[in-house]
């Protein structure tokens, strides 16, 4: 075990656990993020494993200094003091791990650990500046953040606190069922909105709708058996008409989704990220334009609309922050959050 930190000095560790990969970083309190350190996660080898991984990380990120505080992100469930609930990551016997009490011996530093749509929705409400904002962003009350890559994920902010719900899954809007007996998402049920609108969902819809368009993505796709939602955005960009109309279906499915989570949760912030929307920026707007007509009039009105302020680090910022929170006042945090995402935001 390290010496533990009691005074207010020292870094935030950030770390994202997931079933491909193990990241890692260091955030010194001026913002600067001054060590990074990655490695595949031996998701078949088990716990043990993992965790070896985990805390070798640490190892290596500590090295340069004092740490204050760690944070970690993990896809599911996680209770409240740390430990693993559910099936999750597809790493074996991931259930169960103490995953907080680990991270926290392994650091000499206090250590908490969420589920990570929650801390990338936390780091989106820190780094706009809390409820007030800050120069060039306008704060958030009640964020509700949408992360579309390979899956959809999410998390909801409300007055700098992650509503989590039990064991942190709240806010798993990518299986809200949006289509009942729509097409088949991977959790085996069907009209998941995960099964329209995350990046291979949307690559699938263009190879199926393909026979029907004569276009450049068309002939594309008829030679391949998968196609990505980058390439059907970057078509897009070029007016390929199947790339609208693969993008239509999505932004369609995606828009009755988060007018339920309108209905149930009243963001004045809808943020939606992840890799997807780095080239889909459409989405944002054709999400704004729809949502409103599936939830009632009231609960629309007012709702910002934006694109996420962090690239695909948003995660292990959220986590560090999160960590963060522990050591610093509210101010402190939300000053070291911008002065992250200054240097952190989407290129
Ligand atoms: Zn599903």
């Amino acid at each position: 075990m390290r010496s533990t930190n009691t005074g207010g000095e020292g870094a935030f560790i950030g770390l994202d656990i997931g079933g491909q990969s193990v990241k890692g970083f260091r955030l010194e309190r001026d913002g600067r993020v001054s060590a990074r350190a990655s490695r595949p996660t031996p998701a078949s080898l088990g716990s043990a494993a993992v965790l070896a991984v985990a805390e070798g990380l640490i190892a290596e990120l500590h090295a340069p200094g004092l740490v204050a505080a760690v944070g970690a992100g993990t896809p599911g469930g996680v209770d409240r003091s740390g430990r693993i609930v559910g099936e999750a990551a597809n790493i074996e016997g991931w259930q169960g791990t103490d995953l907080g009490a680990a991270l926290s011996r392994a650091a000499g530093a206090p250590a908490s650990v969420r589920n990570d749509g929650n801390l990338a929705a936390y780091a989106e409400w820190a780094a706009r500046g809390g409820a007030s904002g800050h120069a060039g962003a306008r704060g958030s009350r009640a964020l509700l953040f949408v992360g579309l890559g390979t899956g959809i994920g999410g998390g909801y902010i409300e007055d700098g606190c992650i509503l989590g719900g039990v064991d942190d899954k709240a806010v798993e809007i990518g299986h809200a069922i949006v289509y009942p007996e729509g097409r088949l998402c991977v959790c085996g049920r069907r009209g998941c909105v995960e099964a329209y609108a995350s990046g291979p969902s949307i690559g699938r819809l263009a190879v199926e709708l393909a026979p029907g368009f004569d276009t450049a993505l068309a002939r594309a796709a008829r030679g391949a058996s998968a196609i990505n939602a980058r390439e059907v955005y970057d078509a897009l960009a070029l007016g390929d008409e199947l790339a609208a109309a693969a993008h239509t279906v999505a932004a369609e499915a995606l828009a009755r989704s988060i007018g339920l989570a309108l209905a149930f949760l009243a963001p004045d912030t809808v943020v939606l990220g992840g890799g997807v929307l780095a080239g889909a920026k459409r989405l944002i707007a054709d999400v704004e334009r729809l949502a409103p007509g599936y939830v009632y009039g009231s609960a629309s009105e007012g709702v910002r609309f934006e694109g996420a302020l962090l690239g695909p680090e948003a995660g292990l910022l959220g986590a560090a922050l999160y960590g963060a929170s522990s050591a610093l006042s509210r101010e402190e945090l939300l000053d070291l959050a911008a002065a992250a995402a200054a240097r952190l935001g989407p290129k």
